[in-house]
């Protein structure tokens, strides 16, 4: 789908409130605060720019953003867990503007991580920035992956297979999927106009994944710590233009 100046422009909007969440959201975390409190100070921020929740009601998923401590990949539900110092949490987040959807991640640590903790947010977040150096017009859409994979097993790291990023516009998931990996075949070109939500999920260990019982948590198979980083990106005549961007 090619998304027409307007269009472009109210995803900029939804983007720039998506943003807007995760550095509020980014704020909150500390130690002792609950994965619900910090789902309310998303809530907050919907409400006061006027805009809806993608998340929530989603599948019939019961808060506007995902969180997913430690070993948990995504999908995370805000409730009672409280964090503590030392876990790592990822946050999931969107919204949606006149219609129009932003969906972004990012993982942090509480407090004082380990430097192998560090080290993974890190390495995901870079691999993000390569993937979405790749997001030109005419490039094939299977080169972003290709790049994010690269940094990824270049630090000895696994990137999650079962679930990757998409399209994005008047829904928050639209085709064509966006692997974070090299499938084999290197997909549709790129074209100016596209927009695509690109969202590396990197495991220390193995890249096997679990669904816990309550249907929605994903965890790593091993055990081991997980991050994920998401923006939504428009391919322009001027390259990538990152509208979920924080910093
Ligand atoms: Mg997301
Ligand atoms: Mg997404």
């Amino acid at each position: 789908m090619r998304r027409s100046a307007a269009e472009l422009d109210k995803m900029r909007k939804a983007g720039r409130i998506v943003a807007e969440i995760k550095a509020t959201t980014r704020e909150a975390v500390r130690d002792g605060v609950t994965t619900a409190e910090i789902d309310k100070v998303a809530r907050e921020v919907i409400e006061r720019r006027g805009a809806k929740s993608n998340f929530l009601n989603y599948h019939g998923f019961p808060a506007v953003i995902c969180t997913s401590p430690n070993s948990m990949i995504v999908h995370g539900i805000p409730g009672k867990h409280r964090l503590k110092e030392g876990d790592i949490i990822s946050i999931d987040c969107g919204a949606i503007w006149q219609g129009y959807h932003g969906d972004s991640a990012f993982t942090v640590g509480v407090g004082k991580i380990s430097k192998e903790a560090q080290h993974l947010i890190e390495v995901t977040s870079r691999s993000l920035q390569a993937g979405i150096a790749m997001m030109e017009e005419g490039n094939h859409l299977h080169e972003v992956g290709r790049a994010v994979q690269r940094v990824v097993e270049a630090a000895g790291m696994a990137v999650v297979r079962e679930y990757v990023g998409h399209g994005i516009g008047t829904a928050m998931h639209e085709p064509p999927n966006v692997p974070n990996y090299w499938p084999g075949s290197p997909g549709p070109k790129m074209k100016s106009g596209n927009v695509f939500a690109v969202e590396p999920m990197v495991n220390i260990g193995g890249a096997e994944t679990r669904l816990l019982e309550d249907g929605w948590s994903v965890v790593t198979a091993d055990g081991s710590l997980s991050a994920h980083f998401e923006d939504t990106i428009a391919i322009t005549d001027n390259g990538p233009e990152v509208f979920t961007a924080d910093e």
